[in-house]
């Protein structure tokens, strides 16, 4: 492995990152340390791209083939339970989806590509803040992340907790997948909790609803596809002793297909009015996608899979890997630029294999030194 012997100072970074987390464009210790080693490295630096944003150029050579690379830098609204010296130090924040292993793999790449002359062409190191909520890739490219740098191709990394450590895994089309946030308000006709013939009961209105939605990814979608709609939230105006005029229900549903998301929006209204009417109730429906599916473009994915077979060998890559339903905003760049996500195995063991964003999880130090060597050798194949 390339990177081997920055493994100490990888872990150092990293602990530093996972112990002064912080959320949405508020990533100013992330940034910071980016920017400033970056400059250490010897790499022109560019901050303040989206608030928190920094990308670095590096440039070699006279060849004008460029490729970007992107790491997440922002962490999560969640307490960390785990104990160990290096936890968060801040209450209600934490690196819960392993951006901070991500940032500091892209950080020890860098370091190694400033240092070693194997390439000919640009390198874009860029480090996007919120991507949590879905605004980051986006605004980077509003703030111009693709007009003002040159960037031929962009990849990106997501560790997966509960898969072996180091593995590889990546595939050709949809590899990631929307996520569509949705609400629904019924508007019944609340009354007095003994005397429900007066009034329309919200409750047992927005219970009908909630238990035929399930019917929509088991009796609609066809199985070989794959679809979620979960129901994260079901709010109602009544008391303990009235019944209530209204229920509002909120959810989540995912997708890996255009056409099964248009299928589970239809199928959604559908249901709601059917619903209501029965019950003489009014409604509203809205249905929103809040991170389009991430796809992954055949030339790049092949590259991507090709650099994981040189660095880990056949037996831990997997160019056709399974799609997952977790939805990523790196979707936002590969839309607009030839791209691919990859994914890396974060290990079996312990916090390593507890899932993203668990209180207890944690990103695997002995996949920095891996991941990091996979962007260098990734760099150096496209830039050869
Ligand atoms: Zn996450
Ligand atoms: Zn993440």
């Amino acid at each position: 492995m390339k990177t081997k012997s920055l493994h100490n100072k990888l872990v150092e970074w990293r602990h530093d990152l996972h112990m002064n987390p912080q959320i949405s464009f508020e990533e100013e210790y992330a940034s910071n340390k980016v920017a400033n080693l970056l400059k250490e490295f010897g790499i022109v630096v560019h901050p303040g791209i989206a608030k928190t944003g920094v990308v670095g150029v590096l440039k070699k050579g006279k060849g004008n083939k460029s490729i970007g690379i992107r790491a997440d830098i922002d962490a999560l609204p969640i307490n960390e339970k785990n104990t160990f010296s290096y936890k968060s130090k801040i209450e209600n924040r934490m690196h819960a989806c392993g951006h901070d292993g991500h940032t500091t793999m892209l950080l020890g790449a860098a370091k190694y590509l400033a240092e070693n002359s194997n390439f000919d062409g640009t390198i874009y190191f860029i480090f996007q803040p919120d991507e949590e909520n879905c605004f980051g890739a986006k605004t980077m490219i509003e703030e111009g992340l693709f007009s003002n740098f040159s960037i031929d191709e962009v990849y990106a990394m997501h560790n997966i907790p509960n898969m072996e450590l180091g593995s590889f895994g990546t595939r050709k089309g949809a590899i990631t997948a929307s996520e569509n946030l949705f609400e629904i308000n019924i508007q019944a006709k609340g009354g007095h909790a003994a005397l429900p013939h007066m009034g329309v009961d919200a409750i047992t209105v927005g219970s009908q609803v909630a238990i035929a939605l399930q019917s929509i990814v088991s009796r609609k979608l066809n199985p070989a596809d794959n679809g979620i709609v979960s129901i994260t939230e079901f709010i109602t105006d009544g008391k303990k002793n009235v019944l209530p005029g209204k229920v509002k229900i909120t959810g989540d549903a995912r997708a890996l297909s255009k056409t099964t998301n248009e299928m589970i929006e239809k199928n959604m209204k559908q249901i709601v009015k059917g619903v209501c009417e029965a019950h003489e109730v009014s409604y509203d429906v809205t249905y929103k996608t809040s991170c389009p599916i991430t796809l992954n473009d055949s030339e790049q994915a092949e590259s991507a899979t090709k650099a994981a077979k040189s660095l880990l060998g056949e037996k831990k890559t997997n160019g056709n890997i399974e799609p997952r339903l977790f939805s990523e905003d790196f979707s936002i760049m590969s839309a607009e630029k030839p791209g691919c996500f990859v994914l890396m195995g974060n290990g079996t063991k312990g916090s390593n294999a507890k899932p993203l964003h668990a209180a207890d999880y944690d990103f695997n130090d002995e996949l920095l030194v891996i991941g990091s060597s996979y962007w260098v050798e990734l760099a150096e194949q496209q830039l050869k």
